[in-house]
């Protein structure tokens, strides 16, 4: 990189580019964001014929070293003359701005924030196939449709058949029938066969496969790839039946007025509602009063919490005004909506999880970010690491102080909460279930005095099993829930004590009957199961504990009449697996689901009576400083899932630690003793809220490279910190996909600014970075874990 420099440490408000020259640019110089892990900007010159054309925002094609050419994002532009020659912009890309002047801002700000290069939040934020040079001089897609030789509807049968031993091409086939819904025709085709047809790209991205299987159906004379012409996608304004909302209750009224009020004083409202309350149906009674003012609304949510039912509904009375962004789509997909915003005629409600706090809005008026507490909202891996609920206020501040944001769930965060406490949020609390349902009543159930007794059947105890089979007999439903997936976690041999562990992480195996195979769930490796012990040739390889997989078998030899779902990452990595699986359920074709977190999150079942947490302490017992709390949330969710329309529910919570306060808290469904208590604790450790968390991660292969230099980042640190700084220490998994790794911990209790301290975080990075030995080290950070 010759002729770039990059601008390390611009201020963010050079990030304007003042309007009044917007229209008269003669600025001969643009600060261009390239997709590139560096920070700052990269300064090129803007010949005089595209003087004209440029603005902030707009795409354009710039030269990177001796061959390489990047879509980049005029970030700024000015007369400042560098003091290096810097290369011409070649090109520009589009007509209008493509990101907003409040995105450029968010954007720097969260650089700036979470420590990570600018280029990883473009790659984050953008669509890959609008940062793409191959993309943009595709003129055709690839498509597929069904092959002629697929005549009768026993073509398809016997084409699926000979799949049965690649689940891989068998899961493209099926995403295939699935997403043309060729299977709703009949056969032979009353409609044209290119009825039936789906791009490479959609196709692919919805089965989550590679082109190797697509290939080889082609091979077979099942399907058949084509070339299409690409096509700009027209704005949909297809016509789309909608409902009036429900009538609001007066409690849930109430709510809505205070919500209103608050909002006149604050930016950010937390509202606390139990489940099952109504948060949803105010959400709805706000969009709409956002719309009626010409505002756009901003909905987001977990990934997990984004299902069908939830899109369902709000289509229902949104029609076509509401757009999805989920990250199962496709580029394409996602593409069509960033365009789409950007056009005359945008979405006016997007829903999404958290990569939609991304997306341009030019009349953004609120913002809802509904199960603030959830993980999900959080990533951690890969950079830009950083909590959509942060960046969604500052999205919501940068882009006019008018902004709302509204916070809601059952079990606000600590943070969200202490705001509140501290009146930096205003705060509405909504207690009642609609209708006056009453929450579920809890039962405690002592595992660990019944396992003694032998009475255990399995995972489950008697007296469960005795209200699943009075539920299931009256035909309700029951949600059985088990934070694991996989079959089981354990698997050792009983005579010397060996257990399988990954070959590239410092993990153990666990074992999946499904796919009848080994897996780590840190790097997704399969391994086969070895017959004989490799260490000591024994056979009596036994396996402990259990996943969800487990679960589901022994609830098939429990309840042999009773159809079984399951449902957890291994059988919902299709997009219409999920959402089939969801319908399934709720059109009661299955009467028990069994699932991990997925199954706590949003559901609005009307059929399920009783609820149960198989294991309640295995929640609990994680070494994380959120897992106490992650764990009640989730507790109470998936309680919520229940006695949501008649009667009330019932929740099984079994538990080794029946004496466990927090066990109580769930019990008695109190949030706030649960909270009180949290936050005496995160005081007297100093953690979070009381103090702001960063941590530091150090890798390389080498495990002796990345203990010294975690060493030496962390005594640098202690020298220059006027705070705690604690490690370097190896994390629990201390390799992952062969890269050791070793991590430090600051508390940053506000002794110095946090601009300083992200200032001195900064230059003690580059510190360490240019030291010969660590050249190769990757350092990054992690704000606000
Ligand atoms: P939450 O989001 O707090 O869990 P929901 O908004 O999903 O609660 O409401 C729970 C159920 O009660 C939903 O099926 C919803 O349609 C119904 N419900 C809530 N409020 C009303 C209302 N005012 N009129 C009709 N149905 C309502
Ligand atoms: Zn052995
Ligand atoms: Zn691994």
């Amino acid at each position: 990189m010759r002729h770039t420099v990059p601008t390390v440490g611009l201020v963010p408000y050079s990030f304007f580019c003042p309007k009044e020259f917007r229209y008269l640019c003669t600025m001969r110089y643009a600060d261009i964001i390239l997709p590139l892990p560096l920070e700052g900007t990269f300064t090129y010159s803007i010949p005089s014929p595209l003087r004209e054309k440029v603005e902030c925002g707009m795409r354009v094609i710039v030269p990177v070293g001796k061959t390489k050419r990047y879509i980049g994002i005029v970030a700024a532009m000015h007369d400042t003359e560098p003091a290096f020659t810097c290369r011409n912009i070649e090109q520009v890309l589009d007509s209008v701005p493509f990101v907003l002047p409040q995105q450029l801002e968010l954007w720097q700000w969260m650089a700036d924030y979470y420590l990570c290069p600018l280029g990883d939040i473009y790659k984050a934020a953008l669509p890959g196939s609008l940062r793409s040079l191959e993309r943009l001089r595709q003129k055709t897609e690839r498509w597929v449709r069904l092959s002629d030789n697929i005549r009768e509807e026993s073509d398809l049968h016997a084409a699926l058949d000979a799949q049965r031993r690649a689940p891989l091409r068998k899961r493209l086939l099926e995403a295939f029938i699935h997403l043309t819904d060729i299977g709703s025709d009949t056969f032979p085709l009353q409609k044209q066969s290119d009825t039936y047809t789906v791009s490479v790209d959609v196709l692919l991205n919805d089965a989550n496969a590679t082109t190797t299987a697509l290939n080889n159906l082609v091979k077979q004379g099942i399907l058949v790839i084509y070339e299409k012409a690409v096509k700009a996608q027209a704005p949909l304004i297809e016509h789309m039946p909608t409902q009036s909302p429900h009538p609001l209750t007066s409690t849930q009224q109430e709510t809505l007025k205070q919500i209103r009020h608050l909002h006149g004083t604050k930016r950010v409202v937390l509202l606390r509602g139990v489940t099952s309350s109504g948060k949803t149906e105010i959400y709805i009674h706000l969009i709409e009063e956002t719309l009626r003012r010409g505002g756009q609304v901003l909905y987001l949510l977990p990934e997990i919490a984004l299902t069908v039912q939830m899109t369902d509904r709000l289509r229902s009375i949104f029609g076509n005004r509401l757009g999805v962004y989920h990250s199962r789509y496709s580029d394409t997909e996602r593409e069509n909506i960033w365009r789409r915003q950007c056009s005359e005629h945008p979405y006016d409600v997007i829903i999404g999880a958290r990569s939609a706090v991304f997306l341009p809005f030019r009349h953004l008026q609120l913002v809802i970010i509904d199960e603030e507490h959830d993980a999900n909202l959080h990533q951690s891996e890969p950079s830009p690491r950083y909590h959509a609920r942060s960046v969604a206020i500052m999205l919501a501040q940068f882009t006019d102080p008018s902004v709302k944001v509204l916070l809601g769930s059952a079990t606000p965060c600590a943070e969200s909460y202490r705001n509140a406490q501290q009146g930096k949020y205003g705060y509405v609390q909504l207690l009642k279930r609609h209708l006056d349902l009453p929450l579920p009543r809890t039962v405690i159930v002592d595992i660990k005095d019944l396992s003694r007794r032998k009475m255990m059947r399995g995972m489950f105890s008697p007296v469960l099993l005795e209200a699943m089979h009075a539920a299931l007999a009256k035909g309700r439903q029951v949600i059985v829930f088990r934070n694991h997936r996989g079959y089981a976690p354990v698997f050792e041999c009983n005579d010397c004590g060996w257990t399988p562990h990954c070959t590239q992480c410092d993990t153990t195996l666990t074992l999946h009957r499904r796919t009848n195979s080994l897996t780590c769930h840190t790097c997704g490796r399969l391994y086969t199961i070895p017959a004989v012990c490799p260490v000591c040739k024994g056979t009596h390889i036994r396996t402990r504990g259990y996943g969800t997989e487990k679960v589901e078998d022994t609830l098939t030899t429990l309840f042999p009449q009773t159809k079984i779902l399951r449902m957890d990452l291994d059988n919902t990595r299709t997009r219409h697996a999920h959402e089939r699986l969801i319908e399934q359920f709720s059109r009661g074709e299955a009467q028990i689901l069994v699932g991990t977190q997925m199954v706590t999150k949003g559901f609005d079942f009307d059929g399920v009576d009783i609820v149960a947490i198989v294991d309640a302490d295995a929640m609990l017992n994680i070494p994380d400083f959120r897992a106490a709390e992650q764990g009640f949330a989730m507790m109470l969710q998936v309680s919520g899932r229940s006695g949501r329309r008649r009667e009330q529910g019932q929740v099984f919570l079994q538990t080794k630690d029946t004496g466990s306060k927090v066990i109580r808290q769930v019990v008695d469904n109190d949030y706030e003793g649960f909270m009180n208590d949290l936050l005496e604790e995160r005081r007297a450790f100093a953690y979070p809220p009381f103090t702001h968390l960063i941590y530091i991660y150090i890798r390389h292969r080498d495990e002796r490279l990345a203990e010294e230099a975690s060493a030496m980042m962390a005594s640098m640190l202690s020298r220059q910190l006027p705070m705690p700084v604690l490690g370097p220490d190896k994390p629990s998994t201390g390799r992952v996909r062969q890269e050791h790794i070793r991590k430090i911990v600051i508390k940053d209790n506000g002794a110095i600014p946090r601009t300083q301290l992200r200032q001195l975080l900064r230059q003690a990075r580059t510190e360490l970075l240019n030291d010969a030995r660590f050249k190769n080290v990757y350092l990054y950070f992690e704000v606000d874990p």
